[in-house]
């Protein structure tokens, strides 16, 4: 197991009626922005119940973050923060408002200029007197909930970039299983397979002794597979959407990060696909993954196997069988939540290979991966095997 260091502040308020219990954890006479996104909350009563524990603050609502946080929305929330001295943030939704809550906490006091160049030029060294947040989570799916990363999608140039930082990570969030009774399946489905291809870039690595961070991720990973298609068949099933969206938390908190090589590759390349097509980062994912796991195979082997092995039983054959049959049960099972995993599915085709390509030759990014070796000409091809 490889040396870290490991502290995750976020306090968790889960379980059954904690969107109404959590008034006590915003400081007492704050400033508060409420962020949402498109308006689901005010179908399903999340809002209704947010804006009740809001009652005895000063409370100016911002609504409209899209799916893919746009930072050019952003910055009308960053304007009305500076003009209405704001000094807590609440978000309210998904891994798209919390993402962008953070950007708005790290842009907030920024002195550096643009905050764009947070991203941009990974200036997160610059950020000053971010602004505390709170998060209360309609979609399992990102961990933004309880960890420091944010993607800010820019229309203006089609980029869509992350940073990182344990500044912006909130101080508490709510995770109340009921609220994803009302989410539309194709959400869910996309929640399921972004928290399990989180999993995927921290675990199908390397080995490096560390059984124990194997077994974390292992765990989360049947977990998804079992409890996942419950929750797709009956949202409303409530302790499969407990388990599910705890799943998604522990997912990406750090926990099981500690320890081990991290990959990325696959959410680097997915991100070009969303900046470029607008895809659901979900999909983008369950395109890319299985590339990754064939083109990087001579990395990834011992790896594959041992997951083949301990997660979907695949134990007979010679090794490059059951190395095919376990990349097969990992595409059955993406397809199986209703989520495509061949780029023609999603209208791509070899010019966005290449646009693709193109972007991470200007941006200079070339060694992607655990090792690093997965270089410009790698992505190239891991896209034109899922084509
Ligand atoms: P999302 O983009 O936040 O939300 C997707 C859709 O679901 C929205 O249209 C939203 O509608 C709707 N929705 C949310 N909660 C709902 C509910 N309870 N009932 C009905 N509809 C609901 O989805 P996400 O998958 O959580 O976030 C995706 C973003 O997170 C991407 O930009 C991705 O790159 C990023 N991401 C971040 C991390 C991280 O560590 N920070 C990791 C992976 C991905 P409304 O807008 O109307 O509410
Ligand atoms: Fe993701």
């Amino acid at each position: 197991m490889n040396n870290f260091h490991f502290h995750n502040p976020v306090k968790i308020l889960f379980g059954k009626g904690e969107l109404s219990n959590f008034k006590d954890e915003i400081p007492a006479g704050s400033k508060v922005m409420m962020l949402y996104g498109g308006g689901s909350i005010k179908k399903n009563g999340v809002y209704d119940k947010v804006t009740e524990q809001l009652s005895g603050f000063d409370v100016t609502e911002f609504g409209g973050i899209e799916a893919n946080p746009k930072y050019e929305t952003l910055m009308k929330a960053v304007e009305v923060v500076r003009e209405k001295n704001i000094d807590f943030l609440l978000a309210v939704g998904g891994g798209s408002v919390v993402d962008g809550t953070k950007f708005v906490s790290a842009a907030a006091h920024y002195p550096n200029g643009d905050p764009w160049n947070i991203l941009a030029k990974g200036d997160v060294a610059g950020i000053v007197n971010p602004l505390p947040i709170g998060a209360v989570l309609t979609l399992p799916a990102t961990g933004s909930e309880m960890n420091g990363n944010s993607v800010v999608s820019k229309i203006e140039t089609k980029e869509k970039l992350a940073f990182g930082t344990p500044l912006v990570m909130p101080q508490f969030s709510v995770l109340d299983p009921t609220v994803i009774a009302s989410l539309p399946e194709r959400q869910i489905a996309n929640g399921i397979v972004d928290a399990f291809v989180h999993v995927m870039e921290q675990y199908l690595t390397y080995p490096v002794n560390a059984p124990i961070q194997d077994r974390f991720a292992e765990g989360i990973l049947s977990t998804l597979i079992e409890e996942g298609p419950k929750v797709l068949k009956d949202p409303t099933d409530y302790d499969s959407a407990a388990n599910f969206m705890w799943a998604a938390t522990m997912a990406l908190n750090g926990l099981i990060a500690t320890g081990v090589p991290q990959d990325w590759s696959t959410h680097m390349i997915g991100h070009e696909l969303t900046a470029l097509h607008g895809i659901d980062h979900a999909r983008t994912l369950a395109v890319v993954l299985p590339g990754v796991m064939k083109v990087m195979l001579a990395n990834k082997k011992e790896k594959i196997l041992q997951y083949g092995a301990k997660v979907w039983d695949v134990t007979k054959g010679t090794e490059d069988e059951k190395v095919e049959a376990t990349i097969q049960k990992t595409v059955d099972f993406f397809e199986s939540v209703g989520i495509q995993t061949r780029g023609a599915d999603y209208e791509l085709k070899e010019d966005t290979v290449s646009e693709v390509c193109q972007r991470f030759e200007q941006r200079g990014v070339n060694a992607l991966g655990e090792k690093g070796d997965l270089t410009v000409e790698k992505v190239k091809e891991i896209l034109e095997t899922q084509l």
